[in-house]
């Protein structure tokens, strides 16, 4: 929608003096979405100080697609909110991650490091999303739920986007309840989908990573499992997936049960996502009650974009939070850490922009959020992005499966990798993973590279160990 107004809202004498009263319509952040991007972009927001007009189209307590898992990057930026994650708060801890495959199971605690705390959580998207979307609205960040989002309002000189347009869910979508809103600046946090940024033109990136998972919830006794559980043998014939399967104890008395796969593998797009599920469920021993009388829930599946799949993060005044900005670490399909991380830093640039007197610093500021994104994760998901064409390769995907979980060190490294858990400096393994994420983004020379390395190292530990 096109329509009349001050040509850059930061240098508008009338903005600057409605915004010091905003009406209902008006504000200096409109946030779009109010999952953990957006929820968490507002909360950092209004700590700010900032007016900020959370929009939501659904009301909480909703489902949402997931895991439920969350590992200590997850855990640490629950904690940076203020959120207590305590098991009294219906929390329910996880040590680490146990992998299956090639005929092997190994237990790997989650790393002991100085920036991580050295657990991981899980908890119902039910819950955690209304639990950090209370917590923004507690920082005083103005939640309206059941508005759906329906386009960006243009400047109709320069095209920037000075609002958006919006109505009630469950309200005529003939356009006649439509109102709408006017900010300085407008976040797209609305998710894989993000019709708001395919709207300003953003599309999904073909170049880039995608995933697709499904999952289910059964009643099962293995829902008090202390440790994730990931299985590497999704078979499809005689070729092995790219993708895992999942089996996380909600402490509830079900378990979160799913699978995904990455773009990469020959039979992405024509995978039957349901007959694999049940397919590999049903190898599980009976006891364990994968079954139909067990399940709980529909199995229900979603995107998950990965490796910055939808760029840039700034266009014409809208910025991309989470999912919207295909922000899924491509290395292990975790999408909920990058979603609150990235909201924390574009809320941090933003109110850096908005302190600003005049146009072109503010702007200059707002430009910076891409370049504090790839700072942050640009070399880790260039080589994600390699990972996931290598494993994309049955033969390869076969090769690495057998090798590494032969080796507990080789796969210590690797859950530090995969997960993204380092502390900066650290130790031999913390460094080689920092080295790999820096020397991106050439990734493929980097990998080859680090091969040789790789294998002198494990060599070293495993010495070390025998010794
Ligand atoms: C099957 C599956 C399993 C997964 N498992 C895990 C896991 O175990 N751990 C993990 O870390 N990640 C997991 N992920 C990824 C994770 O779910 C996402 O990365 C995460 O939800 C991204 O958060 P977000 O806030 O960017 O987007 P979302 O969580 O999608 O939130 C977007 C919000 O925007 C709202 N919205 C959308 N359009 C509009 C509109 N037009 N107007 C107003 N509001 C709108 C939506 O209702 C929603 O509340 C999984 C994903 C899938 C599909």
């Amino acid at each position: 929608m096109t329509e009349h107004a001050p040509s850059f809202p930061f240098s508008s004498q009338a903005a600057d003096a409605a915004l010091a009263r905003p009406p209902v319509d008006e504000a200096d952040v409109i946030v779009t979405g109010a999952g953990p991007a957006g929820a968490t972009t507002a909360f950092y927001l209004a700590q700010s100080g900032l007016d900020v007009l959370l929009l939501e189209k659904s009301r909480f307590p909703r489902e949402k697609v997931c895991g439920d898992g969350l590992t200590p990057r997850a855990v640490k930026a629950l904690v940076n909110m203020g959120i207590s994650v305590s098991e009294q708060d219906g929390w329910v801890r996880n040590k680490g991650l146990r992998v299956i495959g090639a005929g092997k199971r190994l237990e790997l605690p989650w790393p002991d490091l100085a920036s991580y705390p050295g657990y991981g959580l899980v908890r119902t998207r039910l819950d955690f999303d209304q639990t950090l979307a209370r917590r923004a609205q507690q920082a005083g960040a103005r939640l309206s739920e059941g508005v759906t989002v329906t386009g960006p309002v243009l400047d109709e000189r320069t095209d920037r986007v000075i609002g958006v347009t919006a109505r009630p869910t469950d309200g005529p979508a003939d356009g006649s309840a439509e109102r709408a809103y006017r900010a300085r600046v407008v976040v797209a946090a609305d998710g894989n989908s993000s019709r708001l940024s395919v709207a300003m033109g953003l599309r999904k990136r073909d170049d880039r990573p995608l995933g697709v998972a499904v999952r289910t919830y059964y009643k099962t006794p293995r829902h008090d499992d202390d440790y994730l559980e990931s299985w590497l043998d999704l078979w499809s014939g005689d070729r092995l997936l790219p993708g895992y399967g999942w089996i996380f104890g909600m402490g509830d008395g079900t378990s979160n049960v799913g699978l995904g796969l990455l773009n990469t593998s020959v039979g992405f797009g024509h995978t039957d996502y349901h007959a694999l599920l049940r397919t590999w469920l049903e190898g599980m021993p009976a006891e364990w009650g994968f079954t139909e009388e067990n399940r709980t829930g529909p199995v229900r599946g979603a995107a998950l974009p990965m490796g910055f799949n939808r760029t840039p993060h700034y266009h014409q005044g809208l910025l991309l939070a989470g999912d919207a900005g295909g922000m899924v670490n491509p290395f292990n399909g975790e999408g909920i850490a990058y979603a609150m991380e990235s909201g924390e830093i574009l809320a941090r640039t933003i109110a850096q922009a908005l302190a600003r007197g005049r146009r072109a610093e503010a702007e200059r500021v707002l430009a910076g959020y891409p370049h504090a994104l790839e700072q942050a994760y640009g070399g880790y998901y260039a080589l994600g992005r390699t990972f996931v064409k290598l494993i994309g390769q049955p033969s390869l995907m076969r090769f690495a499966t057998r090798h590494s979980m032969a080796r507990p060190a080789l796969m210590r490294f690797a859950l530090k990798l995969l997960a993204n858990l380092t502390d900066p400096g650290g130790d031999a393994s913390d460094r080689l993973v920092n080295g790999l994420s820096r020397i991106a983004p050439n990734p493929e020379g980097a990998v080859m590279q680090a091969i040789p390395k790789m294998g002198s190292w494990h060599r070293a530990s495993e010495g070390r160990k025998q010794r």
